[in-house]
């Protein structure tokens, strides 16, 4: 019998996590990070109080960790993102991949 992996293993592979597109968390003090689970924000992508967050949502950095989620390369993501078990957030499913790409520039 194989012995189990731990709660926190990351899996060899995994899909786009939709958190990147669909989640954005904004706390009290207006730091915004890209999932429920970032409790210590070690995804912060910026803060309301100082960037609008449509700016933040769509800007360079977001746009490069989903690149790196689309193309398996999640050590280049966010650095949550890169040890996440990735158990919450939902799946981006490959129909909404294609659109999105095709509506980058
Ligand atoms: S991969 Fe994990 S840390 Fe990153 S957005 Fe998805 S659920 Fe959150």
């Amino acid at each position: 019998m194989s012995k189990p992996l731990p709660l926190a293993a990351v899996p060899p592979t995994r899909p786009a996590c939709a958190g990147l597109w669909d989640t954005p968390m904004v706390q009290v003090n207006g730091d915004v990070t890209v999932c429920c689970l970032d409790e210590h924000l070690l995804n912060k992508v910026g803060n309301v109080n100082v960037t609008p967050l449509r700016e933040i949502w769509q800007g360079a950095t977001l746009e490069a960790w989903r690149n790196a989620h689309v193309e398996g390369r999640f050590a280049d993501s966010g650095p949550y993102c890169t040890s996440c078990n990735w158990r919450s957030a939902g799946t981006m499913s490959p129909e909404r991949i294609a659109a999105w790409r095709a509506g980058q520039a």
